[in-house]
């Protein structure tokens, strides 16, 4: 078997980051030659769809700009209903935080109480939407564990229990170590215990998102990648045309769901939408023998028995690096939890940038200003799809939703909030 190229080990040997997994107590392969040959989950994978854009049809009814999982569960939904929508996407399908991320469907953590309801809402249109896709994305429903090591912890999660469990169907619980450990057997046994939530569920992100182009696709849905948003052209207050570097698409309906550049999509119409970028740094494993049965806090392992260690939540800007420290003290707390991670071997540490408003909660919106211009945009873009999907068709092609969307609108950031409704 051939190594690494000589460059590549020099880069190897010398990467702070490598060097900080290792100081956690953590071996890296040699050479990559010795991953074992498992189709890795987070390759970023090549596209089928056209880039050749525009223009076998010069118009679309809805354009929605972005192809992470809001933009293309919007599509999904929308081609259901029949209507004739466009995704425009600058790079590739998951380009953004939706390539990158633990791919939970996570209702355990998501509060105050509307946001708790909205999240469960959502979670549980998941099982039906995992069928109408074909399965093949990963999706189980076994539930998470968030573990605590002090009393003190232990205090403060069980405060979260007894918040969420105010929502009906939760049935949150908080479980000694013993206890967690007939769940998941690779805990380790000096841990104080942790809380479990039985209607948690997970997905493998990038299967998902090409599930959904996929089967937009086949309703009839055009999804252009590497094809980037310029502006957009309104005339009296009236979308009329998006202009991209490959060409123009005339409409009247715009779904802005851009991820961390919806700000800069929204000001193309003179809007204000306040969106950071939070960096979520995280680690990748080797495949390894199947041990864990549901994602346990930020580590889940994928069905190719890839382990992901999560993550930290970072304002740097649109800053994709990797730190040494960062990395270094999330791989100690794995190892801490589940001894087990000591014999993996460490492939991959990576980042990614959530779109995050400031009160991180997601906007959802239909804008006053500019008529027929939607946002949507947010953290858990992945527990919050099924909703997301919904919401947004009911809103394009009825007007209304029946599911409460109040706390999500931009005008709670004023003065910086643009005019909505
Ligand atoms: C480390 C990490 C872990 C996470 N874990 C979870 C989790 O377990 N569960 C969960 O629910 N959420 C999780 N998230 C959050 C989740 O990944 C995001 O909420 C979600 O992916 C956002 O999807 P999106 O479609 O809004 O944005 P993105 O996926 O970022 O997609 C936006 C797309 O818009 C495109 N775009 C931007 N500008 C233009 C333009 N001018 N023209 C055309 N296209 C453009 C981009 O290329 C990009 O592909 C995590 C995030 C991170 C970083």
């Amino acid at each position: 078997m051939g190594g690494l190229a000589p460059e590549a080990k020099a880069h190897h040997a010398s990467d702070p980051t490598f060097c900080a997994a290792q100081a956690a107590g953590w071996k890296f392969p040699r050479s990559l030659d010795e991953r074992p040959g498992r189709e890795p989950v987070q390759t970023r994978f090549t596209p089928d769809w056209s880039n050749e854009l525009m223009m076998q049809k010069e118009s679309a009814d809805v354009v929605v700009i972005g192809g992470g999982v809001r933009g293309l569960v919007t599509a999904y939904y929308l081609s259901k209903a029949g209507v004739d929508v466009a995704v425009l996407e600058k790079r590739f399908v998951g380009a953004g935080a939706t390539g990158l991320n633990t791919g939970y469907a996570n209702v355990s953590e998501k509060g105050p109480r509307h946001y708790t309801e909205f999240s469960k809402m959502s979670a549980d249109m998941y099982p039906a939407l995992n069928e109408e896709l074909g399965g093949g994305i990963e999706y189980e429903r076994n539930g998470s564990l968030r573990i605590v090591e002090t009393q003190a912890e232990w205090e403060a999660q069980a405060a979260t229990v007894a918040e969420r469990n105010q929502v009906p169907g939760l049935s949150m619980q908080m479980l000694e170590i013993d206890e967690l450990r007939r769940l998941e057997p690779a805990l380790a046994s000096d841990l104080r215990g942790g809380s479990f939530c039985p209607i948690d569920g997970s997905v493998n992100p990038l299967k998902f998102v090409r599930a959904l182009a996929q089967r937009a696709a086949q309703n009839g849905a055009r999804i252009h990648i590497g094809c980037e948003v310029a502006d957009i052209h309104v005339t009296a207050g009236r979308i009329e045309e998006v202009v991209t570097r490959q060409g123009r698409l005339a409409t009247h309906v715009v779904v802005n769901a851009a991820g961390i550049h919806v700000p800069r999509i929204a000001a193309m119409v003179g809007l204000d939408v306040p969106v950071n970028a939070e960096r979520g740094q995280l680690t990748i494993t080797e495949a390894l023998p199947r041990f864990m049965r549901r994602p346990i806090g930020p580590y889940t392992q994928f069905a190719n028995g890839q382990v992901l260690i999560g993550v930290t939540n970072e304002n740097v800007g649109e800053n994709t690096g990797v730190t040494t420290a960062m990395i270094a003290s999330r791989v100690r707390q794995a190892l801490r939890i589940l001894p087990v991670l000591k014999q993996a071997t460490g492939i991959r540490c990576t980042a990614a940038l959530r779109p995050m408003p400031p009160d991180r909660l997601p906007i959802y919106q239909k804008m006053d200003a500019v008529r027929d211009f939607y946002v949507t945009v947010g953290h858990s873009g992945i527990t919050l799809a099924p909703v997301t999907g919904k919401v947004l068709a009911d809103l394009i092609t009825t007007g209304h939703t029946d599911i409460p969307l109040d706390p999500y609108r931009v005008e709670r950031f004023k003065p910086q909030g643009a005019t909505a409704h």
